[in-house]
């Protein structure tokens, strides 16, 4: 007899309990053996997802009930078991702009031990290529790849870690029946040829016969059927799969007392050895920082459509500053304010624009890689870097062609050079905003909600900038927390607008925003750091919600 993997006894899922509770499962018992290939079907609603995010670990809250996987209670033992299941959700979990073989290999530094050597990384990489018959397109861009050829390579990336307990979530749905029976084929080989237990949810009926067993779930989440297809067919006297739908639709009840009736007698007794699991890669923080960050900046250079529009915003931008630009510029108070001003909220679009997409775009491949060993605080410092680098080809392409067109302060406060203090606070400037986009970002369930805050953020950022509205009372208060007054105190202290004539020609009082001295400066430039530094540790809290989102 096969060897148990996975015993479910009376496992009950109760959402929101009280009035309004919805039973998603309800009383299941289910046993699955070593290297077997089985689907989860039943009609919307049955319970098919909820099962298989209990089952995959991944929902730990269950109502009633308990897992075992290999003798050990699953929820109990996560951490460590988790390094045996292998999870491919839904949507594709590989990256579009990266050839196969680079999405490979950056997973493989992900998830491969750190003494595994570059060779044996290769080899694993040549043989998940084989097994998923991608071995021919390992130097295809991913986003030239078929829909069905994409889902290989999503399951490819999971079979990097040589998973024992592999779960797929849909594989098959978007496939033309071709493609789809072709990839059932290599799901059934794999457990097969491979030691692997599959477990899927799937909506089709067509390709099943490939399966070892069919778990049927019914309204209420009832398990109304477990068995191999000629014994489903046999169990519900039809001659196609696509009836039992309408049969555990229409009486879940029955079915799964007729199931339990059949089945009293004929319980399997849990086999008691079970093989010791052996897990545990250990990848330092270090590599996986230099893992992300490489496979962060390798992604936004092979984005030439988006890295042109990323260069060319400064570019723009500065020669609009140009032709607005008065002549006295840095002569006069109110049209250097204006000019400065106009500065600063080029530098915080920049920075908010750069980064306010760049989470959430890749939210189900941070998922699955945060459920696996990712750390949230070293993949923000991964985006951190590459936005510095970023941030500084902008700042210096805007800032050196604003100095041309319009000019720029000769002397600096701290540095001899006015430029080279401008262009740190405008760099200060873009990175406090690209941090902010990243928050942004981390709660954004995807792009296009995300766009939708950045005006928000800019019409605060103008407000309280000190700029359109005096610094007084709540104004002051809230300005101390915006980017923009200290971006602007940096450029004025620098350009020293306190020193310059008015158009009115009559005296002002000095501003203390504008003190020109490097203790001022210094001061701005701290705060700016400190914005940098809290609205990153804010985003990793924030990410931690990634573990709840739905699959
Ligand atoms: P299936 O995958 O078979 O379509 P699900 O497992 O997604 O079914 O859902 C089973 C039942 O539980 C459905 O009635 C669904 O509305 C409900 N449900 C699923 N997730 C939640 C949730 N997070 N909160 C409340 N109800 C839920």
């Amino acid at each position: 007899m096969d060897k148990v993997l996975i015993e479910i006894r009376d496992m009950h899922k109760i959402y929101n309990p009280g009035e309004n509770e919805v039973r998603a499962l309800d009383g299941v018992d289910l046993t699955i053996y070593e290297n077997e290939f089985v689907a989860i079907i039943g009609g919307s609603g049955a319970g098919k997802t909820t099962l298989m995010n209990a089952i995959s670990g991944f929902d730990s809250k269950l109502s009633a009930g308990n897992i075992s996987v290999n003798g050990a209670d699953l929820h109990k033992n996560f951490d460590v078991l988790k390094g045996i299941i292998g999870y491919v959700p839904q949507q594709d979990i590989i990256y579009e702009n990266l050839t196969l073989r680079r999405m490979l290999e950056y997973t493989a530094k992900m998830k491969m031990d750190s003494s595994v050597g570059s060779a044996e990384r290769a080899e694993r990489i040549e043989k998940v290529l084989e097994m998923v018959e991608l071995i021919e397109h390992k130097d295809t861009y991913i986003r030239k790849l078929s829909g069905g050829q994409k889902k290989r390579a999503s399951i490819a990336v999971e079979l990097l870690a040589d998973p024992k307990l592999f779960f797929l979530d849909e594989p098959t749905s978007g496939l033309d029946p071709g493609t789809e029976q072709n990839l059932m084929k290599t799901l059934k080989k794999l457990s097969k040829t491979q030691g692997k237990t599959i477990i899927m949810v799937t909506h089709t009926t067509q390709s099943l016969n490939l399966c070892d067993k069919i778990i049927i779930m019914g309204t209420g989440g009832r398990l109304c059927y477990m068995g191999t297809p000629e014994e489903t067919l046999n169990f519900f006297e039809t001659d196609s799969l696509v009836n039992v739908y309408n049969m555990v639709n229409s009486d879940a009840l029955m079915w799964e007392k007729k199931f339990k009736d059949n089945n009293d007698n004929n319980i399997q007794s849990p086999h008691k050895e079970h093989e010791k699991i052996k897990v545990g890669n250990k990848v330092s923080l270090w590599n996986q920082f230099k893992v992300l960050t490489m496979r962060y900046a390798e992604l936004m250079l092979h984005d030439i459509p988006r890295l042109a529009l990323l260069l060319a915003q400064p570019v723009i931008i500065a020669v609009l500053l140009g032709i607005v630009a008065a002549e006295e510029v840095f002569d006069i108070y109110e049209d250097t304010k204006s000019i400065l001003f106009a500065l600063v909220c080029s530098g915080i679009w920049i920075g908010l624009f750069n980064s306010i997409q760049e989470i959430c775009k890749e939210r189900v491949i941070l998922k699955r890689e945060y459920m696996a060993n990712l750390r949230l605080p070293i993949y923000i410092l991964s985006k951190y870097v590459v936005q510095l680098v970023l941030g500084l080809v902008q700042t210096l392409l805007m800032l050196g062609l604003f100095a041309v067109l319009v000019g720029i302060p000769k002397e600096g406060i701290i540095f001899s050079s006015g430029f080279v203090e401008c262009a740190l606070t405008l760099l200060l400037t873009v990175m406090a905003s690209a941090a902010m986009g990243l928050i942004i970002s981390a709660f954004a369930k995807n792009g296009d909600r995300a766009m939708t805050f950045a005006p928000f953020v800019l019409i605060v950022q103008l407000l309280f900038s000190g700029i359109l509205f005096k610094l007084e009372g709540a104004v002051d208060v809230i300005s101390r927390v915006t980017v923009s007054r200290w971006a602007i105190e940096g450029l004025g202290s620098t350009a020293d607008l306190n020193m310059l004539m008015s158009k009115t020609g009559i005296p002002r009082q000095a501003e203390n925003l504008f003190t020109h001295s490097a203790q001022h400066l210094w001061q701005v430039w701290g705060i700016l750091m400190i914005f940098v530094v809290v609205f990153g540790i804010l985003a990793s809290v924030l990410l931690k919600s990634v573990a709840k989102d739905q699959r």
